[in-house]
């Protein structure tokens, strides 16, 4: 089980890059998310995706960090914090595979000191300043056992490869 928390999220500012980070968590083998902040609009966008398209995806808003992540590792589950200051992903990436629960921790601004020190792992991928979303995405493409193949029982909308054009079939 994956899911991802977001912390730092302001709303309007970053209503788009949160969804986001949702739509990516979905589609690349999380099973939710959680938004430490409230924003009925994010909870909403990545909800209708996810009752077109299929799949189990949760997301809930108005969480406390703190609590989260405390009962998450009360549970025996696993605490990632992704951050351009930690170990490199290469370097960690096997262990974590190990893990049964992963809870992947993704920032906005700043992030509060405290998390670096209750983060089981605070996991780097590159060294390099870039974003959540690249981040999530390449995190769970390392991480999910499904992260380019996931099932998505229940769509409505199914998309099929094309090597040119687009086929959209509703279901
Ligand atoms: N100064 C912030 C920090 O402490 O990481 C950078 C904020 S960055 C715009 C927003 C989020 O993107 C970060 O909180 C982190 O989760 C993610 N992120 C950015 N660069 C990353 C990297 N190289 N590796 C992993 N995550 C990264």
């Amino acid at each position: 089980m994956i899911v991802v928390l977001r912390i730092g999220h302001r709303p309007q500012r970053d209503m788009r890059v949160t969804t986001h980070v949702g739509l990516t968590a979905r589609a690349l083998g999380a099973d939710g998310m959680y938004i430490a902040a409230e924003d009925r609009g994010v909870v909403q966008s990545i909800r209708d995706v996810a009752g077109r398209f299929g799949g189990e995806f949760f997301v809930e808003d108005k969480v406390s960090w703190n609590s989260c992540i405390k009962k998450w590792k009360k549970d025996g589950g696993c605490v990632v914090h992704l951050t351009m200051f930690g170990l490199n992903l290469p370097d960690v990436e096997q262990e974590i595979r190990t893990k049964e629960k992963i809870l992947v921790i993704v920032g906005a601004e700043k992030v509060p000191g405290d998390l670096y020190q209750m983060a089981d792992y605070n996991v780097a991928v590159t060294n390099q300043p870039h974003s959540e979303i690249a981040g999530l995405a390449v995190f769970l493409d390392h991480i999910s056992p499904c992260a380019l193949h996931r099932e998505f029982p229940g769509a409505k909308v199914r998309v099929f490869p094309n090597a040119c054009g687009k086929t959209v079939e509703e279901l």
